[in-house]
C-alpha cells in the first residue's frame, strides 16, 4: 500500500468561486415518518467534494478535526463531512477504496456476513468531475478506474427501487448515515438522528430525497460535521471520511439581517449575534418573525452554534429580559455580553436563574471610560460607552449604549453601535482606540448616515471602512433612501463581508 502517497483529500472538482456564496443552506434538520435526520445537499459541479483516510505519514486521520488540521495547511476548511465507508479495526477501509487515481483497497464483489456483505452493495466514486452512485456489479462492468471511490454496503435504493432484503417494520433499528444521488446530480449525504430500520431509513432516499441510486455508509457510529449547523459529533476514530471543502481563499464571512438592529454575523466557524431578541418594534421599527425567533430559540440552521449574544442596550425595541434568559437557558454554549441595565432587568425577571451570569460578560461603564476588552475564544471584541441618541435629555444620557467592535476568528471586525448619539464629542476621546484596528463592517443606526456628522465620524474617528444601516424603520425615511448609503431593512437580507 502506498501510504505515504495518499495524502490529504483528492480534490474532485474544480468549483466556481462563487460556490459558496449561493444562499440556501447545505444542511437542514428534518423529520420524515417519526425520524429526525440531519440532511446535507451538494452540488459537486461546484461544491468541493473530497474523501480522506491518512495523513501525510500514512496515520489515520480518524477524525474531523485531523481532516481541519489537515487542510489548515493548505489554507483550507472543512465545511461538511462524514463518516465514508465500512473499516476494519485497524481502520483500513473494508472493499474498495481509491483516493487521488491509486486503489488503496480492492473491491469486494462476494456476499459475507454483516451489512456489507448484504448484496447487492455498491460505490460512491467519482471520475474526472462526474460523481455517482453505483450497485457493485454495475460498477465493475464500467471497467472505469475511478480517481476517488469508496465501497460500502448494502445498496438502499438500486434504480429507484429499495434493497429487496430490507423488511417493512423491521424492529432492527440503529442510526445510520449514508448518501444518495439526484436524478439532476446532487450528492445527498443524510445521517438519522434517531434509530432507524434500513427499510425506513432507504425509504427517505427514494420516496422524499428521489435519489435513484443510494448507499449505506454505516450505522452506529455514524457522525456528522457542519460548519453551517455547529455541529460536530463526538465519538471514536473513523476510518474513511467524506468531506466538502471550502473553496480557498474564501472567506465566508457574511452578516445576515434579522430585524431592528438585530444582525447575526458569521466568519467561518464563528458566529456572534447584536441584539437578537427585541421585546417589540413598537410598530414603528421592525421584529423578527415567530418564525425566525423558533429558529434562534432552538438553535437552528443559521442560528446554531451562535458563540456570542452582544446586546447594546436594554430598550426594549434591543432586548427583552425574559427572551434573552429563555435564550440562554436553550441554547447552553452561547455566551452574553450585555450592559449592567441589561444584566439588572434580567435578574428583576420572574424566570431568572442566577446560573446563567457565569456566561455572561458584564459591562458597567460611564461615557467617557476607556475601551474595555473582552475575548470570547477566538471572539475578540471592545466596548465603549457612547451616549444614546437624545442626549443629553437626562433620561437617555443615563441609558448604557454600548458600541462594540468584534474580529471574528482574526479575520473580519464589525462595530454595532446600538442607538449612539451622532456628535463627534462622544468619539473623539476614543480614537486612539478604534484606530489601532480598521473595521470592514459598522452597523450604525441610520440616523448616522443620513447626517454628515454622521458619516464623519464613521470614516475619521471609528476608523470604518463600509456601513450598513440599522433601526430602519418599517417607513423608510426619504433621506435613507435617496442618501445612496447602504442599509438593512428587510429580515434575511445579506451582505458579505470583505476582509
Ligand atoms: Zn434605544
Amino acid at each position: 500500500m502506498k501510504l505515504k502517497a495518499v495524502i490529504i483529500g483528492a480534490t474532485i472538482t474544480g468549483f466556481a468561486s462563487a460556490a459558496l456564496a449561493h444562499d440556501a443552506p447545505s444542511c437542514q434538520t428534518s423529520r420524515y415518518v417519526e425520524t429526525d435526520y440531519t440532511i446535507c445537499k451538494f452540488d459537486p459541479s461546484h461544491d468541493d467534494i473530497r474523501q480522506f483516510l491518512r495523513d501525510e505519514d500514512g496515520d489515520i486521520l480518524g477524525s474531523f478535526e485531523a481532516v481541519n488540521a489537515q487542510l489548515a495547511k493548505s489554507g483550507e476548511q472543512l465545511i461538511f463531512a462524514m463518516n465514508g465507508g465500512m473499516y476494519h479495526k485497524d481502520r483500513a477501509p473494508v472493499g474498495l477504496y481509491r483516493q487521488d487515481g491509486e486503489t488503496i483497497a480492492k473491491i469486494q464483489t462476494k456476499a459475507s456476513s454483516g451489512n456489507f456483505g448484504l448484496l447487492p452493495n455498491g460505490v460512491f466514486y467519482n471520475h474526472q468531475g462526474q460523481f455517482g452512485v453505483s450497485e457493485t456489479k454495475a460498477f465493475t462492468q464500467k471497467s472505469v478506474f475511478p480517481d476517488n471511490a469508496t465501497q460500502s454496503g448494502p445498496m438502499l435504493v438500486i434504480n429507484g427501487k429499495l434493497h429487496p432484503k430490507f423488511n417493512k417494520g423491521s424492529a432492527s433499528k440503529k442510526i445510520r448515515n449514508g448518501v444518495g444521488q439526484t436524478k439532476t446530480g446532487e450528492i445527498v449525504f443524510v445521517k438519522s438522528d434517531t434509530p432507524v430500520n434500513f427499510y425506513d431509513f432507504a425509504s427517505l432516499f427514494k420516496d422524499q430525497l428521489k435519489t435513484p441510486n443510494a448507499l449505506y455508509l454505516d450505522g452506529v457510529i455514524s457522525r456528522v460535521y457542519s460548519a453551517e449547523l455547529g455541529r460536530n459529533d463526538f465519538g471514536a476514530q473513523m476510518g474513511p471520511i467524506i468531506g466538502v471543502v471550502k473553496p480557498k481563499g474564501q472567506t465566508q464571512s457574511h452578516a445576515q439581517y434579522i430585524a431592528n438592529e438585530a444582525v447575526l454575523i458569521t466568519h467561518g466557524d464563528s458566529k456572534i449575534m447584536f441584539d437578537p431578541l427585541p421585546l417589540s418594534g413598537f410598530g414603528v421599527y421592525p421584529e423578527p418573525s415567530f418564525a425566525d425567533t423558533a429558529k434562534m430559540m432552538s438553535g437552528q440552521g443559521e442560528y446554531a452554534g451562535v458563540d456570542a449574544v452582544f446586546i447594546s442596550h436594554a430598550h426594549r425595541d434591543h432586548f427583552s429580559s425574559a427572551k434573552m434568559i429563555a435564550y440562554l437557558t436553550s441554547n447552553p454554549d452561547v455566551r452574553l455580553v450585555a450592559p449592567k441595565q441589561a444584566l439588572e432587568m434580567m435578574q428583576a425577571d420572574k424566570s431568572w436563574d442566577e446560573t446563567l451570569q457565569s456566561r455572561m460578560t458584564i459591562i458597567d461603564m460611564e461615557a467617557g471610560d476607556a475601551a474595555k476588552d473582552i475575548t470570547i475564544g477566538d471572539i475578540k471584541a471592545s466596548a465603549v460607552r457612547i451616549p444614546h441618541a437624545g442626549w443629553p435629555a437626562p433620561k437617555r444620557a443615563a441609558v448604557q449604549n454600548m458600541v462594540y467592535r468584534v474580529t471574528l476568528d482574526d479575520g473580519v471586525t464589525v462595530i454595532h453601535m446600538g442607538d449612539a448619539d451622532p456628535r463627534r464629542q462622544h468619539f473623539i476621546p476614543h480614537k486612539t482606540h478604534w484606530e489601532a484596528k480598521r473595521t470592514d463592517t459598522a452597523f450604525p443606526p441610520y440616523w448616522f448616515l443620513t447626517s454628515a456628522a454622521g458619516r464623519y465620524i464613521l470614516e475619521n474617528e471609528m476608523n470604518v471602512a463600509k456601513s450598513i444601516g440599522i433601526h430602519v424603520p418599517l417607513e423608510i425615511p426619504d433621506d435613507l433612501k435617496n442618501s445612496g448609503q447602504d442599509y438593512f431593512s428587510e429580515s434575511g437580507e445579506t451582505r458579505e463581508l470583505g476582509e
